[in-house]
């Protein structure tokens, strides 16, 4: 008995050796053997007619053949399943790739390069300042003086007396006219804040500011430029239309309507059936201002703009809830 299961043990891990790894050939030498009417069941059989005092050695001898040979099995196994993958690897080319994660812009920032884009063409330089504005520059320095509903609380995020979360990108303009002589030509877009949050308004939200001083600057200037502006951003043949409007920094000022670009200016729900939509403010530059920033405005003139880059967003691609920009849903994200 003791030489059956030596002879047991070395035709088992030579019939392993021989399948080379092949699984089915491996799991064939599994059930030859270790099965339930296999080499080693009949062995375990024969048992019964050996010897009581043989009986415990012959079954510990059974024991470890058994384990011997599951142990060899199973290392055949692994190794046969590793060849495997590597062979996949190395033969099958078919196989689709994984598409990295492709990041991209958002489409705030689209819209504002392709603002930035159109008047960068126009000769335009782009410019930056602080998002936490000092008072001065965010108010006084833009005829806004201290009692002036504009400063408001309920409009401004204070962070001292003197320091604020800008409201809009203007204080920019005064930087620039501050540090410069004219002529002038920017624009300045940036993250801007207010205390608002509701359907049509979020507490920050982005802006584009622009500026052009030069000598002879005239409302005509300001029509041709902004004209360009949006026949480049949203089609040639879309009409504009100037009201007459108010801001402390500009007189006079207007407001800007385009044709809506729903409705071609027929009236829809979007441009609440008057066929115009309102994208931005302008005016020439207040005489006040210029005198705070050491200018002459006896000798130099010019024109300011701000419009908010959602609002053109919003226009631009068709977008009718201003909260998308801000959630995060790369399902909204991945269409642009
Ligand atoms: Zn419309």
């Amino acid at each position: 008995m003791e030489e059956a299961i030596g002879k047991l043990l070395e035709s088992a891990s030579r019939d392993i050796s021989q399948c080379g790894n092949d699984l089915r050939e491996l799991d064939q030498v599994r059930v030859r053997y270790l099965g339930r009417k296999g080499d080693l069941a009949q062995l375990f059989k024969q048992l019964g007619s050996a010897s009581a005092d043989d009986r415990p050695r012959l079954g510990k001898l059974l024991n470890e053949a058994k384990e011997e040979i599951e142990s060899l099995l199973a290392g055949a196994v692994e190794e046969g399943k590793d060849r495997l993958l590597e062979g996949r690897r190395e033969v099958d080319v078919s196989v689709p790739g994984r598409r990295p994660l492709q990041g991209r812009l958002h489409p705030i920032t689209q819209t504002a390069l392709e603002i930035g884009r159109i008047f960068s063409n126009l000769g335009f330089e782009t410019v930056e300042g602080p998002e936490v504005e000092l008072d001065y520059y965010n108010f006084e320095a833009l005829n806004i003086p201290r009692d002036h509903p504009a400063r408001d609380m309920q409009d401004t995020f204070y962070i001292s007396e003197d320091v604020v979360l800008r409201t809009h990108t203007s204080p920019i303009q005064v930087r620039v006219m501050e540090k410069r002589n004219p002529p002038i030509r920017i624009i300045a877009p940036g993250r801007t804040y207010r205390c608002d949050s509701d359907v049509t308004h979020t507490p920050m939200f982005h802006q584009v500011e622009g500026l052009m001083v030069e000598k002879n600057i005239s409302f005509g200037d300001l029509k041709g430029i902004l004209t360009v502006f949006v026949h480049q951003m949203f089609g040639p043949h879309v009409g504009l239309r100037f009201r007459p409007s108010f801001f402390p920094f500009t007189e006079p000022s207007a407001e800007v309507d385009m044709q809506c670009v729903m409705c071609k200016g027929k009236g829809c729900r979007v441009c609440s059936h008057t066929g115009w939509l309102e994208i931005l403010g302008s005016g020439m530059v207040d005489p006040e201002v210029f005198k705070m920033v050491g200018y002459d405005p006896e000798v130099v003139t010019g024109f300011a703009f701000g419009m908010g880059i959602e609002r053109i967003a919003m226009l631009k691609f068709g977008i009718d809830d201003l909260r998308l920009f801000y959630e995060n849903d790369l399902r909204f994200l991945r269409q642009f």
